[in-house]
């Protein structure tokens, strides 16, 4: 078992469970049910996280994860025309309305 990724919430470890599972991979939420214990753990071990069972998955379970990204946890891109740094929320350059060019190339990398 490996962690795929450490959610905000608990329903983002299940949309992303959901999305997993869509594709036929194997995956759990670790931490599903501490959220409502608040009390003596430590903030740090309430995060969900998402495992996938079985390491043949890892590689599709990453790509799933490309495509589901949370708007708030999208970095700040530099626009390739003019240099400036956008938000990451911005599909286009505030300045020269350039589009967005994502580094990674999902389609080349996940089926
Ligand atoms: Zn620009």
């Amino acid at each position: 078992m490996k962690k795929l990724y450490t959610a905000g919430d608990i329903i983002e470890a299940q949309l992303l469970n959901s999305l997993l599972k869509v594709q036929g991979i194997s995956s759990l939420i670790k931490n599903e049910g501490l959220q409502s214990g608040v009390g003596e753990l430590p903030f740090v071990e309430m995060w969900p996280e998402v495992w996938i069972m079985e390491q043949k998955d890892w590689f599709s379970a990453t790509c799933v994860l490309e495509t589901f990204k949370p708007l708030d946890t999208l970095e700040d891109w530099m626009c390739a025309r003019c240099s400036l740094t956008n938000p990451g929320t911005f599909e286009t350059c505030w300045s020269c309305r350039a589009h967005r060019i994502v580094d990674q190339d999902i389609e080349g990398g996940c089926l």
